[in-house]
């Protein structure tokens, strides 16, 4: 298995959870990424304190506000990462920023459907577009044919509470904002995998398994994986992913997971 080598990485909502684990692999690779940026709401505030630290050991670590259901907000992020980038592209594009509520059938409201449609797949959406000058700048300026996560890529955390046929945990949590969100949200990946194709940019949905964190926490057991565990199959699976896989729905382990 090949090692991921990038040359410019985003991920949003970096601040905790898989998103801060995906920073602390990416810059610890071998070959680490010239640039990561590490998107959270409050660069600042207290809840960005494991980032803060992390940038003041690494020079190519750069924190960006994002507050991904803000239109204004992701047009300032990707106007401040192109300043940054200077004339080159961003390789890659990680929307791993999302919320789950712990709705059932019975509780489930307008609000809270919104609310989790919004930052769940609205987010992913709007990121692409705006992100897409500098993906396409990326695929362009890659020596080579064919695509990889090296060259251009939109990668989406997807998860398997929104494959139609698991409906994986349903006796756990129900969420039902959460599971039609990620269902939405692989189709949202499968139009930018067929919109994007012309462009040489990647787009995948990537279940991380159910992890150690916060949202992971929220079904009520501890769940099997580390978020070492599964960033750092993540990665892997990412370094491996060709022009086939584009709008495919895999797992951190590389496993196809069903629609
Ligand atoms: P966490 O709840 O631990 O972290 C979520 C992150 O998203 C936080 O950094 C949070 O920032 C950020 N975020 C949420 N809403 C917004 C917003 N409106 N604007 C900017 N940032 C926002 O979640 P995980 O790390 O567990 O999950 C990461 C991804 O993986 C999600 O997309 C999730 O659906 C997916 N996933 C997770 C699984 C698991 O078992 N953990 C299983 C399957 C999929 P803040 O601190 O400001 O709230």
């Amino acid at each position: 298995m090949g090692e991921l080598r990038v040359r410019s990485v985003l991920v949003t909502g970096a601040n905790r959870g898989i998103g801060l684990g995906l920073v602390q692999h990416l810059l610890a690779l071998p070959n680490p990424p010239e640039w990561v940026f590490a998107t959270c709401r409050d660069p600042k505030g207290q809840r960005a304190q494991e980032l803060q630290k992390l940038a003041s050991k690494h020079p190519n670590l750069v924190i960006v506000p994002l507050e991904v259901t803000d239109p204004a907000s992701i047009k300032a992020a990707a106007a401040s990462v192109g300043e940054r980038l200077k004339g080159s592209g961003l390789n890659l594009l990680i929307n791993n920023a999302g919320i789950v509520r712990e709705t059932t059938l019975d509780t489930e409201t307008l609000k809270d459907m919104s609310e989790v449609y919004t930052t769940n797949t609205i987010a992913p959406l709007l990121l692409g577009q705006a992100f897409l000058p500098l993906l396409k700048k990326a695929a362009q300026g890659s020596p080579g044919s064919g695509m990889s996560c090296s060259k251009a890529a939109i990668v989406n955390l997807s998860s398997i509470g929104g494959s139609i046929k698991e409906v994986y945990l349903w006796e756990a949590i129900q969420a039902v904002c959460y599971r039609c969100s990620k269902a939405a949200q692989n189709m949202l990946t499968r139009c930018q995998s067929m919109g994007y194709r012309e462009h040489g940019i990647l787009c995948i949905a990537l279940h991380p398994g159910w992890v150690q964190t916060d949202m992971g926490n929220a079904a009520g057991a501890t769940p099997p994986l580390t978020v070492d565990a599964s960033v750092g199959g993540m990665l892997k699976v990412l370094s491996n992913l060709s022009e086939k896989d584009s709008g495919a729905f895999l797992d951190w382990e590389g496993n196809v997971v069903a629609w």
